[in-house]
């Protein structure tokens, strides 16, 4: 039985050769990541191609995501590292502004002033350094060191709680988003989207450059949480970005957010992403520890479209090995059953209800496989959000790019078929290819749901078919 849960590898110097990419792909990675905060624009590119030339060799349809910095609040350039302790008192000033106390940087974000409030917590660096903010004054605030450390150049800043009023998308991000449409991207993230029209404005920045990628918006802060419904319905894949979510509420509440999150995409029928940190320890050891196993377990058990390695895989040392912990993790819970939110799923159209009954079909056929035909994946995303038990569960769609996105897409394996102009003959050619392919053996029963007009097989369709 094929995995089902898909795992997205992130980029970086130790997976760029065009050897290594081809391997993580043969390990199992069904989607490539380029983090826009640390990728140069040539490298991007040339990382876009070798994904695309890798799986071109291989006949299969790997997705590129670009995901954009958005808008992070940073520390400024500092002449060299502070080595703070406790009870030190730290200036963050406006941009052109001069310190007025030895300790002082500029911040990248002048509304910081406006935004904070006496008394609220600021995090430097993931959780490295924790600050209360003891005075705030027209051009700067004054923090209270309450957890030593050292404080680098361009470190990133969290404000837990404080609602910000940064735009959606940075000057750099427009940039950025401008390689993705030129790279072909598949999937684009927005970081820190705090409610649905920051979803709204990428998804409009790229459709005026004429991408044709799908959103994926990133959910790493309180607000975030606040408009989850808001955010969910406005976007085609959710990631929740543990990383950033982990420092803006207390770290107790994070599994707490992660299943509601998850359960609701489903409920919803919104593809969901978890990642950060699944395999931190694997950067430097070749195994992972138990607690890793049992997070990436978990987020498997809750049957989430896909998991993401970024460290891992981007600068670590054992990416392969990475890959493979994921694949024996996952298939191994599969095995075992999942926590079924696939149940709840609200069905709203009849296309979705449509999807069910095909469901319910195919589960109930003894070695039963569930074929959808989709033109632009709408209806394979509704079946396979339903998570359908066959061993087998196929989409076939004359476009390319619907291909590659349905990579992310838990369960699914997607293939690029032409359509005919009658139903009977594309049904052959399905069925032909499933047996060409060993997919299927002769007799074996093929639940196929379909939403095309065509000839006297008509919308909403569900068909029975022996192979
Ligand atoms: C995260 O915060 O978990 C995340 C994925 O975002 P990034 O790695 O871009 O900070």
């Amino acid at each position: 039985m094929p995995r089902k849960t898909k795992l997205i590898c992130t980029l970086g110097p130790a997976t760029e050769s065009e050897e290594m990419i081809g391997s993580l792909i043969d390990c199992g990675t069904n989607v490539f990541r380029l983090n826009m905060s640390h990728a140069k624009h040539e490298w991007a590119a040339e990382m876009s191609r070798r994904v695309r030339r890798e799986s071109d060799k291989r006949n299969l349809h790997i997705p590129v995501l670009f995901d954009l910095t958005g808008p992070s609040i940073r520390t400024g350039d500092l002449p060299q590292a502070y080595e703070l302790k406790e009870g030190d008192i730290v200036e963050f000033r406006k941009q052109g502004s001069e310190p007025k106390i030895p300790l002082s940087t500029t911040v990248n974000y002048d509304g910081l002033i406006a935004d904070v409030s006496e008394g609220n917590t600021l995090v430097v660096d993931n959780g490295v350094l924790l600050m209360r903010i003891d005075s705030v004054q027209e051009d700067r605030i004054h923090c209270f060191v309450k957890t030593p450390g050292t404080m680098g150049s361009r470190r990133h800043i969290n404000l837990p709680g404080v609602r910000l009023n940064l735009p959606a998308l940075t000057e750099k991000d427009h940039k950025d988003l401008a390689l993705a449409v030129e790279c072909g991207a598949d999937y684009i993230a927005g970081s820190f989207v705090r409610d649905a029209s920051h979803v709204r404005e990428l998804r409009e920045a790229m459709e005026a450059l004429e991408g044709e990628a799908q959103i994926v918006a990133k959910v790493e802060d309180q607000e975030a949480v606040r408009n989850i419904d808001a955010i969910i319905h406005a976007s085609d894949v959710i990631m929740v970005a543990r990383g950033d979510l982990g420092v803006e509420v207390a770290f107790e509440e994070l599994p707490i957010l992660q299943r509601r999150i998850v359960k609701r995409c489903h409920e919803l029928g919104t593809r969901v992403i978890v990642a950060t940190q699944m395999l931190e320890s694997m950067i430097v050891n070749p195994t992972p520890t138990r607690a890793e196993v049992t997070d990436v377990s978990n987020a498997a058990y809750e049957e989430a479209d896909s998991l993401m390695l970024s460290g891992e895989t981007s600068v670590g040392r054992y990416p392969e090995r990475c890959v493979e912990a994921i694949v024996r993790i996952a298939n191994r819970i599969e095995r075992s059953g999942g926590l079924g939110y696939g149940q709840n799923v609200h069905l709203r159209d009849e296309r979705q209800k449509v999807a069910r009954a095909a469901v319910t079909l195919a589960d109930s056929l003894s070695e039963g496989l569930l074929v959808v035909l989709t033109r632009r994946g709408v209806l394979a995303n509704h079946v396979a959000m339903l998570r359908p038990k066959t061993s087998g569960f196929y989409a076939f769609t004359p476009n390319e790019r619907v291909c590659r996105q349905l990579s992310m897409t838990r369960g699914i394996t997607a293939f690029k078929l032409s359509f005919a102009t009658n139903i009977e003959e594309t049904i052959h050619r399905l069925s032909e290819f499933l047996k060409t392919e060993g997919l299927v053996r002769p007799g074996t029963p093929i639940v196929i749901v379909s939403d095309m007009l065509s000839g006297h097989f008509a919308a909403n369709s569900i068909l029975l078919h022996h192979a």
